[in-house]
């Protein structure tokens, strides 16, 4: 993740403030994950700030940061009644509004956390889905990759991928993927789906799992994608019910 909410706030004001914040400790000591996990970082960041007395936007955005690394809303609210007891009883009271507001902004997706973090709900592609899905962006240097999660019975329209082409790598659940004409196939957790160039294809879960691919936009000039029409709902029906 790029950071730039330093350059963003205080560029021009503070500069060097700007840049430590961006490269330093977003850039480089949150993303020592070998070390210590992101979804560990966050637990001590909001223990930090909650202590501290930090109740404010950047306490929002670690906590939405955290729910994002993967800590449940039990979780969350087990770590601040903990943290009651040593940090102070009202220092908890002030943070339980900012944890519901965060928590409870999407209530579908906080059941599931998929292994690379469910993100946000993928408005932005809405049209080009049925059902819901939440994307993660993983990486945006030199191609972009990004984790993808389906809610049971959720997968995207026929689709082409022009010039690039697509890898998947699938992560959590089950789901499907079809290319034009051809059979679906199953898929679950360490399969690989490498999608060549021009290619009619969709993707998605089953009827009745969740389902997780980081998907790996392969760079090529001039690579765009092309969204088609709807997969057929008594197709994809036929095709859920087959594979039971
Ligand atoms: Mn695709």
């Amino acid at each position: 993740m790029k950071q730039t909410a330093g350059r963003d706030q205080l560029g021009d004001t503070a500069p060097k403030f700007a840049e430590l914040n961006d490269d330093v400790l977003f850039g480089q000591i949150w993303e020592r994950k070998d070390i210590l996990s992101l979804r560990d970082r966050s637990v001590i960041t909001i223990t930090s700030l909650i202590t501290s007395g930090i109740i404010d936007n950047s306490l929002k955005y670690h906590i939405q940061n955290a729910k994002n690394n993967g800590v449940t809303k039990t979780e969350m609210a087990e770590i601040i009644t903990h943290l009651a007891f040593y940090a102070g009883w009202p220092k908890a009271w002030a943070a339980f509004p900012i944890f519901k507001e965060v928590y409870s902004s999407d209530s579908s997706s906080r059941s599931y956390t998929p292994l690379f973090g469910i993100g946000s709900p993928n408005s932005e592609y809405s049209e080009y889905f049925t059902g819901q899905s939440y994307i993660n962006p993983l990486n945006k240097n030199v191609m972009g990759i990004y984790n993808v999660t389906f809610e049971p019975g959720c997968r995207n329209n026929w689709h082409i991928h022009h010039k690039g082409g697509q890898i998947l790598l699938c992560t959590d659940g089950e789901g499907i993927y079809q290319e034009w004409s051809k059979s679906p196939i199953r898929l679950h957790p360490g399969d690989v789906v490498y999608i060549a160039p021009e290619i009619k294809h969709w993707h998605g879960a089953s009827s009745d799992s969740w389902f997780a691919h980081i998907a790996i936009e392969i760079p090529a000039d001039g690579a765009y994608n092309e969204w088609l029409e709807k997969v057929d709902n008594e197709q994809y029906t036929l095709i859920c019910e087959k594979g039971k």
